[in-house]
């Protein structure tokens, strides 16, 4: 139970996934990529009335003020929110990955975000290695209560484990069922990364999805319903972004229902490695 905007609001009943230094995370969150800046204060706070109590923004979204002044409106504790941040492409390097932190708390009114994460690879810069470094000081620091990287490849992980000392906490990836991500995901799993799933959705493509709206009648579910539950069960964290109130609830009531393993499948079986965003490794250079 807590106290949202002066109303009385029970949080979502929602899993918490325990990361490889200990924090917990909760599975379900609310992404807030594309809300415009002036939206955003009423929409995350719509979303902590809903019972969310994960927000997912970015330096890039230019909308972490809005986010700031929704959880200080709430009057919600610190500690009742999770909050992720990442750093903008043009932050790589160890002291301005560092000093792009300080502007986000400034900006989010905090003294520390619970995730933060580099946002793409940039292997064109190569400077994800110093800018990684950066991350590890603000994790000592108490800056970031878990740190973690965006869009990364193994080859960029692999790098990381050999040249600097934190194991990244969470890689977020485009996954929904037109992007499967097996390799990916298998990958994480044998090195205690969590999976963050971005566009869970495919940003509404995989909503008309045939098999997706035939296992919704026979759910009798919302086909967004279906998808969010098949990340879940997959043990993917999830932050689908929607502006509108109602379906803000709806996406994050699939803790009452399970799909069986041969519709698990069946939904694995829709992959077609198709991306939505740009390869990981050309964007941002
Ligand atoms: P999404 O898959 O969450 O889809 C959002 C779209 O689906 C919106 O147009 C919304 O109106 C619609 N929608 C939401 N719920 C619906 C429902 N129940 N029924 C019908 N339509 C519905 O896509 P997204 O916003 O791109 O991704 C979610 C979050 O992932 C973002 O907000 C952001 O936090 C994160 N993200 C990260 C990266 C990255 O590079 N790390 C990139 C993109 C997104």
């Amino acid at each position: 139970m807590g106290t949202v905007n002066g109303m009385t609001v029970e949080g979502a009943t929602v899993p918490t996934i325990t990361l490889n230094n200990g924090v917990e995370i909760p599975q379900f969150g609310f992404g807030v990529f594309q809300i415009p800046p002036a939206d955003t204060a009423k929409t995350t706070l719509s979303a902590f009335e809903a019972g969310y109590r994960h927000i997912d923004t970015a330096q890039m979204y230019q909308n972490e003020e809005g986010v700031g002044q929704a959880i200080a409106d709430s009057g919600l504790g610190r500690d009742e929110v999770f909050v992720t941040t990442k750093l903008n492409n043009d932050g790589h390097g160890t002291e301005s990955a560092v000093s792009a932190l300080e502007a986000s708390l400034r900006r989010l009114r905090l003294d520390h975000v619970d995730l933060y994460l580099i946002h793409w690879p940039i292997p064109a810069k190569d400077l994800y290695v110093q800018t990684w470094k950066g991350f590890e000081r603000l994790l000592a620091d108490g800056k970031a209560r878990a740190i973690g990287v965006s869009n990364f490849q193994p080859e960029h992980l692999d790098r990381l484990a050999r040249e600097t000392k934190v194991v990244p906490a969470v890689n977020q990836i485009e996954l929904h069922p037109r992007l499967g991500q097996v390799e990916l995901r298998k990958y994480h799993e044998q090195r205690g990364i969590a999976t963050e799933a971005w566009s869970p959705i495919g940003q509404g493509d995989s909503l008309t999805e045939d098999r997706i709206v035939e296992l919704a009648g026979k759910y009798d579910r919302s086909p967004a319903q279906i998808v969010l539950r098949w990340h879940i069960q997959h043990g993917s964290i999830v932050f689908p972004k929607s502006s509108n109130p109602e379906r803000m609830r709806e996406n994050i009531d699939v803790f009452g229902f399970e799909l069986t393993d041969d519709d698990m499948t069946a939904i694995d079986n829709l992959n077609q490695e198709k991306r939505r965003g740009p390869h990981p490794n050309l964007f941002g250079a």
